[in-house]
C-alpha cells in the first residue's frame, strides 16, 4: 500500500530515510531550510520544500495529520529537534519518529510523545554486531529488560519442520508469535505449521 511520509531535516540519516521510502514506492515530502540540500534531493522524492520547520505556520500548512508518519531527522540542533517534535504532536501527526543524540535526549522525546525514537549509531552498532556474529536476526524490539521480540530468518535446520517438531520454547526459550511469508503474515501459527525457506519468524524470548 502506498503510504505518505514527511521527513524533516536532510542530513545523512534523513536523506537516506527519504530516498529509500521513495524508492519503495511511497509518497515522500521532505523539508529542509538549506536550499542546496533541497535541490539535491528534488528528483528522488515526491515533494521537496525549502522552509524552516520551526515556523509553526510551515508545519500547519503541510497538514501533517494526513501523513502516515513524520520523521524528525534533525540531529545537531537539539532545540529544533525537540520543538518540531512537540509541534508535530500538537498538530496531531499520527506517528512521529524522532532521531535522538543521547539516551537523555531520547527520554525527553518520549515524554513529549514521539512514538519511536531512533539512535542511528547505537542501533547500527547493535545490528552490525549481530551481523558479524552470523546471527539471523533482522530486527528486534526490547519489551522489557530481559525480553525482546526478534525478527529472525528461519535457519536452514528449521526448513520443512513443523513448529511442534522444533519445540522452540523448550529448546531455545522462545515462542513464535508470527511468520512472515513473502507479503503474507501468519499470526499465532499452530504447532502443525511447517516452516518454509525464506520464512521470517517473529519470536518473543529472552535476549
Ligand atoms: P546526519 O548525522 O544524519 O548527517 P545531523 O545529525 O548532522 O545529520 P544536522 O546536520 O543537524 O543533522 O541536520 C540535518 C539537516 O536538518 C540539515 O540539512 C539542516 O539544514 C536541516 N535543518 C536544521 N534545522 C532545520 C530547521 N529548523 N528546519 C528545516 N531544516 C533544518
Amino acid at each position: 500500500m502506498r503510504k505518505q511520509f514527511v521527513v524533516i531535516g536532510l542530513g545523512r540519516f534523513g536523506k537516506s530515510v527519504a530516498e529509500t521510502l521513495f524508492k519503495l514506492g511511497h509518497e515522500v515530502m521532505v523539508i529542509d531550510n538549506n536550499e542546496h540540500t533541497v535541490q539535491s534531493i528534488m528528483h528522488n522524492v515526491t515533494h521537496a520544500v525549502q522552509a524552516d520547520a520551526l515556523e509553526e505556520e510551515t508545519l500547519k500548512s503541510l497538514g501533517v495529520r494526513n501523513f502516515d508518519a513524520a520523521v524528525v531527522a534533525i540531529g545537531d540542533n537539539l532545540e529544533a529537534n525537540i520543538l518540531i517534535t512537540l509541534m508535530l504532536k500538537e498538530l496531531k501527526a499520527p506517528f512521529i519518529v524522532a532521531k535522538a543524540q543521547s539516551l537523555q535526549h531520547g527520554k525527553v522525546l518520549e515524554k513529549i510523545g514521539a512514538d519511536k525514537i531512533i539512535y542511528p549509531e547505537k542501533d547500527m552498532g547493535i545490528r552490525l554486531a549481530h551481523n558479524l556474529t552470523g546471527s539471523n536476526v533482522l530486527d528486534f524490539i526490547e519489551v522489557s529488560a530481559n525480553q525482546s521480540v526478534y525478527e529472525v530468518i528461519a535457519p536452514a535446520l528449521f526448513i520443512n519442520k513443523t513448529l511442534g517438531e522444533l519445540n522452540l520454547r523448550a529448546a531455545h526459550g522462545v515462542s513464535v508469535i508470527a511468520i512472515k511469508r513473502g507479503t503474507r503474515i501468519i499470526v499465532a501459527p499452530g504447532s502443525d505449521t511447517k516452516i518454509k525457506e525464506k520464512d521470517v519468524l517473529i519470536v518473543i524470548g529472552e535476549k
